[in-house]
C-alpha cells in the first residue's frame, strides 16, 4: 500500500539490503586492525569514501562517515561554539530540525539568532547578516514542509564574511543532485531518508575546519582522525548504494515535480479549502505539506492509515509531543492551523498513481468526517 512518510524514514532499497549483507560477510573486521582482513576492509571503506566524495563533489578526505544527521548536527555547533569570536552571533533558521535548533540553543544562549521565515516558509535572507555572524545554519529542504533554503547564496555570504556554514542537507541528499551544493560548508546527509540503513550518515567537512581542528569526536584515529569510533562498514557500504541508485533516478525528477503538482491540484478539487502551507515556494517533489479545512490532523492520520496510506501529522521527532510544530508556529500558522496539517511525503517508489489514489483517499475521509459533524471528537472508523 502506498506509503507517504518518507521524510520521516525510508524502506530499505533492495541494493542496499544487498551491500549490507554482503559487507557483513566480506568485510566485517575492523578497517583499522593490522592484518590483511582488516587492511581489505579499509580499503573498501576508502573505496566508499571516494564514491561518496563523487557524488558530492568534493575530495575523499572531507567525507567523514557518522552515525546519523542527529550527531552531525550537533558536532559541528558544540565545535562552532567553542570556535567563533566571542562577540560573534551565531545565526540559525527558526525552522531548522530539531537537532540544529537544541544544540544552538544550548550552547549559544543570549548569542543566538533565529532567521525568521517568510509565510511559505522561505527564509528571509535579508535578514540574515553574515559579517555580524560567526556561524549560520540554514537547512537545504525543510523536513516538514519541502521547501528549500537558498543555499548557494547563504554559502557565498558565509565565505565572504568568514562565517562557518552547516548546511543541513538530510532531506536533499538523495532526492536532488547534490553535486556542488553549498561548496564551502559542512553538509549533512542521512541514510535512512533515501533507501539506505538506519544509523548511517555522511558528514562533509570543509577544508578550512578540519585546518581550524575540528573534531567531530575524540576517542580515536578514525576517519583521518575527524571522527572516533569503529566505522560501521556494512551500514556504509549500503548507504553508498542507495546513494547511487537515487543518483541514477535523477532523470525522472521531472515527471515527478509533475505528480505532485497535479496531486495538489486534485486534492484541492476533492477538498474545498485545503492550502498547502508552502504557497509557491520551491520545494522538494517528494512533500506536501496539507493544511486542512476542518478537523484535527490526528483523525485524518488514523483515517487513512485505515484506508491503507500512511501519512504523518509532522516530523516524527516530534510525534507525541502535544506542542504545535515549530516549523509551522514559525510559518506564522495559529496552533489550530497546525493541527489541521498533514505532511505527505512521497518516495522513489511512489507512482502517479500512489499520488492519484491518496488524492482520492483524502477526497473520502473528508466526505465521512464531514457526514459525522464537524464537532466530534470521537474517532469513528
Ligand atoms: N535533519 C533533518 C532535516 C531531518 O529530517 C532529520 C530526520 O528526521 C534529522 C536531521 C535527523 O536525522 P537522523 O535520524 O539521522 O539523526
Amino acid at each position: 500500500m502506498p506509503y507517504f512518510d518518507h521524510n520521516a524514514t525510508t524502506p530499505l532499497l533492495p541494493e542496499a539490503r544487498e551491500a549490507w549483507l554482503r559487507a557483513s560477510d566480506e568485510a566485517w573486521a575492523n578497517p583499522s586492525s593490522p592484518y590483511r582482513l582488516s587492511a581489505r576492509a579499509h580499503r573498501l571503506l576508502d573505496t566508499a569514501r571516494e564514491r561518496v566524495a563523487a557524488h558530492l563533489g568534493v575530495a575523499p578526505g572531507e567525507i567523514v562517515f557518522t552515525a546519523g544527521a542527529t550527531e552531525a548536527n550537533n558536532a559541528v555547533i558544540r565545535w562552532a561554539a567553542q570556535v567563533i569570536p566571542a562577540g560573534a552571533c551565531a545565526v540559525v533558521s527558526a525552522t531548522e530540525h530539531p537537532s540544529v535548533l537544541a544544540p544552538a540553543r544550548e550552547v549559544f544562549g543570549a548569542r543566538l539568532v533565529e532567521l525568521p521565515v517568510a509565510p511559505d516558509g522561505r527564509c528571509e535572507l535579508q535578514r540574515l547578516d553574515a559579517a555580524a555572524a560567526g556561524f549560520v545554519a540554514v537547512m537545504a529542504a525543510n523536513n516538514e514542509t519541502g521547501v528549500l533554503g537558498p543555499v548557494d547564496d547563504i554559502d557565498a555570504r558565509c565565505r565572504a564574511s568568514g562565517a562557518w556554514y552547516l548546511c543541513d542537507a538530510s532531506q536533499w541528499i538523495g532526492r536532488l543532485p547534490a553535486r556542488g551544493l553549498a561548496p564551502h560548508a559542512f553538509v549533512v546527509g542521512c541514510a535512512h531518508k533515501f533507501g539506505g540503513p538506519k544509523g548511517a550518515g555522511i558528514l562533509r567537512v570543509p577544508p578550512a575546519a578540519r585546518a581550524a581542528g575540528f573534531r567531530a569526536q575524540r576517542g580515536g584515529e578514525q576517519e583521518g582522525g575527524l571522527r572516533a569510533g569503529t566505522e560501521n562498514y556494512a551500514a556504509i557500504a549500503s548507504m553508498v548504494a542507495a546513494l547511487e541508485w537515487t543518483g541514477a533516478q535523477a532523470a525522472s525528477i521531472e515527471s515527478r515535480v509533475a505528480w505532485r503538482s497535479r496531486f495538489i491540484e486534485n486534492v484541492s478539487r476533492g477538498v474545498p479549502g485545503i492550502v498547502v502551507n508552502s504557497g509557491d515556494a520551491p520545494c522538494l517533489w517528494n512533500t506536501v505539506s496539507l493544511r486542512m479545512p476542518a478537523h484535527d490532523n490526528t483523525r485524518w492520520v488514523v483515517r487513512l492509515d485505515k484506508l491503507g496510506f500512511e501519512v504523518s501529522t509532522g516530523s516524527a521527532c516530534a510525534t507525541g509531543s502535544s506542542a504545535p510544530s515549530h516549523v509551522l508556529a514559525a510559518m506564522g500558522l495559529t496552533a489550530a492551523e497546525a493541527r489541521r496539517t498533514a505532511r505527505i511525503s512521497s518516495g522513489w517508489e511512489t507512482t502517479e498513481r500512489d499520488w492519484q489514489l491518496l488524492a482520492e483517499a483524502i477526497a473520502n475521509v473528508w466526505a465521512q468526517l464531514e457526514a459525522e459533524g464537524a464537532g466530534g471528537n470521537v474517532v469513528r472508523i
